[in-house]
C-alpha cells in the first residue's frame, strides 16, 4: 500500500493489520516528481511488513499519487481556476496539460469528496471552484491530501486502491 510521509508516526510506518508487526525498510524506488526536468527524480522509500508479506511506500509530502506534478503546483493552478486572478506561472506546454488534467478529474471527483467530506466539515456546493476553496479552509493541498490519507484513506483526484489497508491474513487451517 502507499501512505505519506507525513502520515508517518517517527518516520516509520506500522503494520495496518497488527500494530505489533514489525516493519523493515524494502529499498527504495524512484517516479519522476516533475514533467519537465526528468532528471529530477524522487526517492520514494519502501517499507516491507515481513508477517502480512505486503510492503508500504512512503510518498513525500510534495507529490500526488500517480501524478507527475508537485502538490505546490497543482495548489496554485487551481486556486487560480478558483478564482478571478489571471494565471501567473509560467508552464510548459506538458504542465499546462497535465494540470488541465487533474482539474478535469477533480471535477470528477466532487461527489466523493463530499460525501467523505461532508463528515467534518459543511460542504454547501455542488461547483468545483466553491469546492476548491472550502476545501482549501483545510489549509494547503499537503494538509488536504494528509487529511484525506489519514481519515479516509483516499486522494483528491482518485481514491486508489494502493491506499486502502491490506486486508488481514487468513490463518491456514
Ligand atoms: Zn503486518
Amino acid at each position: 500500500m502507499q501512505t505519506r510521509a507525513s502520515l508517518l508516526n517517527g518516520g516509520w510506518p506500522a503494520c495496518p493489520v497488527d500494530l505489533k508487526h514489525a516493519i523493515h525498510r524494502n529499498g527504495t524506488y524512484c517516479r519522476y516528481g516533475d514533467t519537465e526536468e526528468e532528471e529530477k527524480s524522487i526517492t520514494v522509500l519502501r517499507f516491507r511488513c515481513y508477517p502480512c508479506g505486503h510492503t508500504i511506500s512512503v510518498l513525500p509530502d510534495e507529490m500526488l499519487p500517480y501524478r507527475p506534478l508537485k502538490a505546490e503546483l497543482v495548489e496554485g493552478d487551481f486556486d487560480t481556476r478558483s478564482g478571478d486572478q489571471p494565471e501567473e506561472a509560467e508552464l510548459s506546454e506538458k504542465e499546462s496539460g497535465c494540470l488541465k488534467r487533474a482539474w478535469h478529474r477533480f471535477t470528477q471527483r466532487l461527489d466523493a469528496l463530499t460525501s467523505v467530506l461532508g463528515q467534518m466539515m459543511q460542504i454547501r456546493a455542488s461547483d468545483a471552484k466553491l469546492i476548491w476553496i472550502q476545501l482549501r479552509r483545510l489549509g494547503n493541498l499537503r494538509d488536504i491530501l494528509h487529511l484525506l490519507g489519514r481519515k479516509f484513506k483516499t486522494s483528491l483526484l482518485g481514491d486508489y486502491r494502493c491506499l486502502k489497508p491490506w486486508p488481514p491474513r487468513i490463518p491456514e487451517s
